[in-house]
């Protein structure tokens, strides 16, 4: 019998579990469904195009035909209204009914709003589409005074695109510092001097209050909760994602701020599988769940989701340290694992460019930043993938030349 296999979402994680299927399941039927109007492009880049700096044409990774010529099915600008588990069919917005043995959810995040007065106005802009970098290119490029809200990674790159675009912008944090979670503000200090040293510039302890528009509805000012007032005809928001799972929500799909899926894409639900920045996984290296939004990360469950789901068994589990990566000083910066959670960190300054953090559980390295200096991160990613106890060694970490070989070995198994 001919399974057929409905995938939700043709980002990366949907592209690549497509194209795996493909490769596993040679006679299957596969369809993508996605609402956005152009066929799977690359996120991480949509960055460079809003700055200015690179053209459309690199920012596609697949025509339309790189499906048909793999015998996939996609669907663009359609919208899936809801699922039926136990039928085990999809519907869409236009009221098509998309049967399937198997079903991938991954259909990714929206940016989430600013719950204030205007935040809808003209000029304001979320950050997620290749649409939205279309649009942000257009009007950063004629603004001259900007602000830029969310103390995040993709905060930081609307920041850079303000830089890029040579507009005079302020850069509104409610913490001390940027990315307080993963940062001291030590080494957060050197990603405030990178921004300064774009033309934009970092205000703590901020926040919005509301946006003043023109007579034409156009932003024109930001006011900030202590009563400033930041001159904006481009605003930029970056204050996290609502996951796409409205469609399932008359389903017992369980979730805990993402889909709860096990290491192999799976979810409560019969046939269901999901992968990508929506998903909490169980991460086989931390042992708990666990959320990531990264681009290898969601390119890799996709693949893993693909193999089970045609495996149909759990044939191959999700392990992976992520990391992301920035590039928009003169400085690199670089986020692995967890950097955010775990029960004890390191860290220490080297220079005025260089940074490190190490973040541990149980011991064990589970994430980290490294500004400056990212060639450690090799060793850093293989203790973690060794699930190495590095107890005693936390500050030998710290060591600007760090070699797997001069750690103590691990200890060997009884
Ligand atoms: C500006 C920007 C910069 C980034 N930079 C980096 C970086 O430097 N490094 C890094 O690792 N990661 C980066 N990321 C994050 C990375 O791009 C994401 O983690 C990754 O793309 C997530 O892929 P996904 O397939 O899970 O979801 P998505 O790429 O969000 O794809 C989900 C798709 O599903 C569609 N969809 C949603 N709901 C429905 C529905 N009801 N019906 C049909 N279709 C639907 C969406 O329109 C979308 O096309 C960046 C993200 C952005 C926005």
């Amino acid at each position: 019998m001919t399974e057929s296999y409905v995938i939700i979402g043709d980002g990366i994680a949907g592209s690549s579990a497509a194209e795996t299927l493909r490769e596993e399941a040679p006679e299957s039927d596969i369809t993508v469904v996605t609402d956005e109007g152009e066929a799977l492009y690359n996120r991480i880049l949509i960055k460079e195009f809003a700055k200015g700096k690179l053209p459309e044409a690199p920012v596609s990774i697949h025509e339309e035909n790189w499906y048909a010529e793999r015998d996939i099915g996609l669907s663009l600008n359609t919208h899936v209204t809801d699922v039926d588990p136990d039928a085990h069919e999809i519907h869409t917005h236009s009221g098509e009914t998309i049967e399937y043995d198997k079903l991938l959810v991954a259909s990714g995040g929206t940016p989430s709003k600013l719950p204030v007065d205007n935040a809808d106005a003209d000029g304001i802009h979320h950050f997620w589409t290749f649409q939205d970098a279309r649009a942000i290119n257009e009007d950063a490029s004629e603004a001259d005074t900007g602000v830029v809200v969310g103390a995040g990674l993709l905060g930081i790159d609307l920041a850079a695109i303000c830089g890029a675009q040579n507009v005079d912008a302020h850069y509104l944090m409610r913490g001390e510092c940027w990315w307080r979670y993963a940062l001291s503000p030590e080494g957060a200090e050197i990603m405030h001097e990178g921004m300064r040293g774009v033309g934009v510039t970092p205000v703590f302890g901020s926040g919005v209050d509301e946006f003043v528009t023109d007579d034409d509805g156009h932003v024109e000012a930001t006011i900030d909760s202590n009563g400033e007032r930041y001159e904006s005809d481009f605003v930029g928001i970056a204050i996290g994602l609502d996951f796409n799972i409205e469609y399932l929500q008359d389903t017992d799909l369980e979730t805990d701020d993402g889909i709860l899926v096990d290491e192999y894409m799976q979810t409560n639900l019969d046939d269901v599988y999901a992968a990508g920045d929506l998903t909490r996984f169980y991460d086989t290296i931390l042992g708990e769940h666990a959320q990531n939004g990264s681009w290898g990360s969601a390119k890799e469950q996709g693949q893993v989701a693909a193999k089970n789901m045609a495996a149909d068994d759990a044939a191959e589990a999700f392990r992976w340290v992520s990391s992301y990566s920035i590039t928009h000083f003169e400085f690199p910066f670089l986020s692995f694992g967890h950097p955010t959670l775990g029960d004890d960190y390191v860290e220490k300054k080297y220079n005025d460019h260089e940074w490190r953090r190490i973040t541990f559980k149980d011991g064990k390295v589970v994430g980290g930043v490294l500004i400056g200096d990212l060639a450690p991160q090799t060793t850093f990613k293989q203790l973690m993938r060794e699930e190495r106890d590095v107890s005693g060694q936390k500050e030998r970490l710290l060591e600007e030349e760090v070699d797997i070989e001069m750690l103590d070995a691990p200890a060997q198994e009884q």
